[in-house]
């Protein structure tokens, strides 16, 4: 499917938040770089899903009703057996219809579970003024408590996404710090590019998220994208 087709299917279905698997599509399209997810609408395709991608999956409701995925316990990580997949996917669906009585449910959405990274968050969001605007900041609690974050305005070129990146106080945690390597700066900057890239040519993306994103010393891969659409006009 293309973009296009992607957004109008989700407008016409009355959602104005993608699931996480459209979310990855549309952001693959764009060229960045997100972990492979398939999504499944039973117990039996997580399982047979999982056995394709081969384990160990992460297991993740797919739901447009739910927007914080794993506050609700909608996310499983690490599965390692079929067993533990028909498990965490049982798990999953109580917790939703205990949380989200009235959420309508697409399934689950499966993944390898990628290898541990340093996490960080590219983010946009409109602001009544400048339009979009970019983040970028460390991911968990660096960005929740202490909003250790960045912002340029799109479109952003090369030397906006450098000093972006570098503005944060968190820096020296990707330089590598006491020992731990350093990540792959420049493939950052190419990511958050993309996304200005993305963002401008999609005016119907009201909100985005790539949270985390999972840094390494060779590349980055988003794990998980959160896109919001404009109300259709
Ligand atoms: P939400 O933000 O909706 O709660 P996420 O998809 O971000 O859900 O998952 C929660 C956390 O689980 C992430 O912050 C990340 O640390 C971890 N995680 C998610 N997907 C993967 C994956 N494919 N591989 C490894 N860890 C993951
Ligand atoms: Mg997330």
């Amino acid at each position: 499917m293309t973009v296009q087709e992607i957004i109008g299917r989700a407008r016409s279905e009355g959602r104005g938040l993608l699931t996480e698997v459209e979310a990855k599509e549309l952001l693959k399209k764009a060229d960045i770089s997100v972990v492979d997810t398939r999504l499944a609408a039973s117990r039996d395709e997580a399982i047979s899903v999982s056995e394709k991608l081969g384990f160990p999956v992460v297991l993740k409701i797919a739901s447009s009703d739910v927007v914080h995925k794993s506050d609700a316990g909608g996310v499983k990580l690490n599965l390692e057996t079929a067993e533990q997949v028909g498990q965490a996917y049982d798990d999953i669906m109580a917790a939703i219809k205990k949380a989200y009585p009235q959420a309508k449910i697409q399934g689950v959405s499966v993944q390898k579970m990628a290898r541990p990274g340093v996490e960080v968050i590219i983010g946009m969001s409109k602001d009544a003024q400048f339009g979009p605007v970019l983040m970028f900041g460390l991911g968990g609690v660096l960005v929740e408590i202490l909003k250790d974050v960045s912002f340029r305005i799109v479109p952003l070129v090369k030397r906006d996404a450098a000093e972006m990146i570098r503005d944060i106080k968190g820096y020296p945690l990707l330089e590598g710090y006491r020992g731990s390597e350093p990540v792959d700066v420049a493939n950052l900057e190419n990511m958050i590019l993309k996304v200005s890239d993305f963002v401008e040519k999609n005016p119907e993306v009201k909100e985005l998220d790539l949270n985390p994103i999972f840094a390494y010393k060779d590349g980055a891969i988003a794990v998980d994208a959160r896109v919001v659409l404009e109300d259709a006009a």
